[in-house]
C-alpha cells in the first residue's frame, strides 16, 4: 500500500508527538526529526512527500533551512507547510515569500492540519492520480474497486462505492441528500432522495458488520456526515 509520506520537523516533544498522531490517524505515514541537521538526515535518504516544518527551532531555524532546500534541486519541489506562533512569525510570513507552499498558525486543530496537507499534496499533483484513498484503517482501491478495513474486504455495490469515494475524499463535513445526489450520481440523473437513505442504510449494514457503523452519522434536519470522529 502506497501511504504518502510526511517529514515533521518540530522540536516540541508534546507537539511533535501530536502531529505524528494526527498524520497517523488520516492514513499518512510519518517520520519525526527534532531540528533541521536532523531532518536533512532524514530527507537525505528517504523521500518524503511533504515537511511540515516548525519555524522557531534549535540551530538552524525552519525558515532557514526551507530556503536552503528551495535552492536545491533535488529538494525544491517537496511541499512544504510551515507552522508558526501567531503574532510576529506569522506576519513574517506572509510577508516573505519564503517559498513555503503552505503555513499553518499554532495553536490549530487537527482537522485544520489534515484539511491543509490534503490541499497542498492536491496542489502539487500528489493526490491526484493516487489509486488508493486512505483514512485510518480505511482503505478505497479506485483502480482495482476495493474497499476495505485492515486486512477484512467489504462487499460493496459500484454505487455505494462510489458514495464511499466521495466520502472518504471530504470527510468531516456535513452533505444534504441533493448535495450528495449532484455529487455522487451527478445532476443529470433524476433519482428520489429517499433513494440516498436506501444506499446509506446499505453502506451502513456492511459497516456495521465490521463494526464501524458510526463512520455514516446522520445530521438531523440536514443530511450525512462521513468521519472517522465520533
Ligand atoms: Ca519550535
Amino acid at each position: 500500500m502506497s501511504r504518502l509520506n510526511i517529514l515533521v520537523v518540530e522540536d516540541e516533544d508534546a507537539i511533535r508527538a501530536m502531529l505524528v498522531m494526527v498524520l497517523e490517524q488520516a492514513g499518512f505515514k510519518s517520520i519525526a526529526a527534532t531540528d533541521a541537521e536532523d531532518a536533512q538526515k532524514i530527507l537525505d535518504d528517504s523521500s518524503p512527500d511533504l515537511i511540515l516544518l516548525d519555524w522557531m527551532l534549535p540551530g538552524i531555524s525552519g525558515v532557514e533551512w526551507l530556503r536552503r532546500l528551495k535552492k536545491e534541486p533535488m529538494y525544491r519541489d517537496v511541499p512544504i507547510i510551515l507552522l508558526t506562533a501567531r503574532g510576529e512569525e506569522e506576519d513574517k510570513v506572509r510577508g516573505l515569500g519564503c517559498g513555503a507552499d503552505d503555513y499553518i498558525t499554532k495553536p490549530f486543530s487537527p482537522k485544520e492540519l489534515v484539511a491543509r496537507i490534503r490541499a497542498v499534496l492536491r496542489r502539487s499533483g500528489k493526490i491526484q492520480g493516487l489509486a488508493q484513498i486512505a483514512l485510518g484503517d480505511l482503505v478505497l482501491d479506485t483502480e482495482q474497486h476495493r474497499l476495505s478495513i485492515g486486512d477484512k474486504q467489504l462487499e460493496v455495490s459500484p454505487t455505494e462505492f462510489r458514495l464511499m469515494q466521495f466520502f472518504m475524499t471530504h470527510p468531516d463535513k456535513v452533505y444534504s441528500r441533493t448535495q450528495l445526489l449532484d455529487q455522487v450520481w451527478g445532476r443529470s440523473v433524476y433519482i428520489e432522495e429517499r433513494t440516498i437513505d436506501v444506499h446509506i442504510r446499505r453502506l451502513r449494514k456492511i459497516l456495521s458488520e465490521h463494526g464501524r457503523e458510526d463512520l455514516v452519522q446522520t445530521v438531523r434536519g440536514f443530511g450525512y456526515r462521513f468521519s472517522l470522529i465520533d
